[in-house]
């Protein structure tokens, strides 16, 4: 098989913003998961992608003459603080396909040192955080939340030393662009209006070709806006914790990114924050909403420039522009508010009349005061729907709750196709992951991504992926 067409025009266009970058030797490939299914949707080949050549192609050892690997520069607020220069440390975007008029990135995580390592830093992944990224980027596009995909995992014969030596592996992700926030911090730190309305300007073709605006920075920055709005709002409906909201992994197609220390809810608990590193919970459950916010008015920020420059002619001074970038990102709470409603009236199986915001709210109180598990409490709501029936052992709040919610009749189908029954589960993903580094065995690894790749079906088979850590677990858990 010829390679696949794999172009460079992200590098192209943006020469300032990627340095070329290779992946380092690697000196006994061995493809440990492939995902057929995403290969398909590519419009690859899934058994050429197992061969010598096909791996070759993955690793970004071989690549057609029309793409040329590069890492891409980016900046970033860390926990709050500015990092100017950050960049693919341990990635490198290969180049982009085209499918159906639409650009698709293959990015590499784990291929090396690139001219954005930074001192101390190798440019390696293991492999048990790089099949974390697989298996959970695979379960949010399963829940429907728009992601980064992921391709294949493959080990490189090296090992590398983390808390012990750990074998080095690859993953290799597509997504819509790994444009963020921070690529936008970066382009304005270059002090070059030019590079920044390319930028803008490629980023509304690539991502809102749609959209008629004569101010492309505002409207850009409120096309964001609207699409972080609904992925927070659909994190949040999972119980999913992003763990590390850096504005470097915010992207501006909306889609998530660089959730390695992901983690889902156990026990309702809005407080709840997993991450070693995020000491004071800036990262926590409840926080996802507010921390976007203040996001997009770095990425707001970052824009200024653009936004009072449209064409290329100034039509605002500063301080005009910065009242109509905050104006556009102050409308998140709107949006976040109307989309997590919405996410609730599907949830709960209610008509548009219906106050789903309240009755949402209410219930969040009730699973809040009794740490009732999540996930599990929305999936056994399609057995209350249909029966009528409310469960026994319930707390007379909650017992009111079920009676205003069944005096709504609601849509049983609704119900059962809005809340998940498999989510990945922390403990379960955990033991997954640890069977398969170190006894080399996949079993459960692929039994779980059987079931969390299609959540909302109950399946005899999986019942023990339904029940909750236990709660020493859940106390103790944290993610790196
Ligand atoms: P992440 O936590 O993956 O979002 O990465 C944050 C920043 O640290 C990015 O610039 C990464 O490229 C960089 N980074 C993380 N791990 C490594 C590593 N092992 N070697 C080099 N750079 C890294
Ligand atoms: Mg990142
Ligand atoms: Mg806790």
């Amino acid at each position: 098989m010829s390679l696949p067409n794999l172009t460079s025009q992200y590098a192209t266009a943006f020469p300032e913003l990627v340095r070329p970058a290779t992946p380092a030797e690697t000196p006994d490939p061995k493809l440990v998961v492939l995902n057929r299914d995403l290969a398909a949707e590519l419009g690859l080949d899934a058994d050429w992608l197992t061969t010598h050549e096909g791996i070759n192609f993955l690793l970004g050892h071989t690549l057609p003459e029309t793409a040329t690997a590069v890492a891409q520069g980016y900046s970033g607020h860390q926990f709050g603080n500015y990092v100017p220069v950050l960049g693919d440390g341990r990635a490198i975007l290969t180049g982009e396909l085209t499918l159906n008029g639409q650009l698709v990135d293959i990015h590499l995580k784990g291929t090396g040192p690139t001219p954005y390592s930074r001192p101390g830093s190798d440019g390696y992944a293991a492999l048990g955080p790089m099949l974390r990224e697989y298996l959970v980027s695979e379960a949010v596009h399963a829940l429907g939340i728009p992601t980064t995909r992921a391709l294949a995992v493959i080990t490189t014969g090296k090992t590398i030393l983390r808390e012990t030596q750990q074998p080095a592996a690859v993953l290799v992700r597509t997504g819509p662009s790994h444009i963020r926030v921070g690529t936008f911090q970066y382009a304005r730190a270059h002090n070059d209006l030019e590079l920044l309305i390319r930028l803008t300007s490629y980023s509304l073709d690539r991502h809102y070709p749609e959209l008629a605006t004569e101010n492309a920075g505002l409207g850009l920055l409120n096309q964001v806006v609207l699409r972080q709005a609904e992925l927070i709002a659909d994190w949040m409906h999972a119980g999913m914790i992003h763990g590390v909201m850096n504005t470097d992994n915010m992207t501006i197609a909306g889609h998530s990114i660089d959730f390695g220390p992901v983690a889902f809810l156990d026990g309702f608990d809005p407080g709840a924050v997993f991450s070693s590193i995020d000491y004071s919970g800036r990262y926590a459950y409840r926080n996802q909403p507010i921390v976007a916010e203040w996001n997009l008015a770095r990425f707001a920020e970052a824009l200024l420039p653009v936004i009072m420059h449209p064409g290329d002619k100034q039509v605002m001074d500063q301080d005009e522009a910065v009242t109509a970038a905050t104006e556009v990102v102050t409308g998140f709470q709107t949006a976040y508010s109307q989309a997590w409603g919405e996410r609730f009236r599907k949830r709960l199986g209610l008509s548009a009349g219906d106050d789903a915001a309240t009755l949402g709210t209410q219930l969040l109180e009730h699973l809040k005061a009794s740490a009732t598990d999540y996930t599990s409490f929305f999936a056994n709501l399609r057995n209350v729907a249909s029966s009528g029936l409310i469960p026994a052992d319930v707390a007379p709040e909650l017992m009111s709750w079920y009676e205003s919610w069944l005096a709504l009749k609601p849509d049983t189908q609704a119900v059962a196709e809005h809340n998940p029954v498999y989510v990945p589960r922390n403990h379960l993903v955990e033991a997954a992951i640890q069977n398969a580094v170190t006894a080399e065995d996949l079993t459960a690894f692929n039994t779980l991504f059987a079931a969390v790749t299609d959540p909302y079906t109950r399946r005899d088979k999986f019942v023990n992926l339904e029940q909750p850590a236990s709660l020493a677990f859940a106390q103790t858990y944290q993610t790196f």
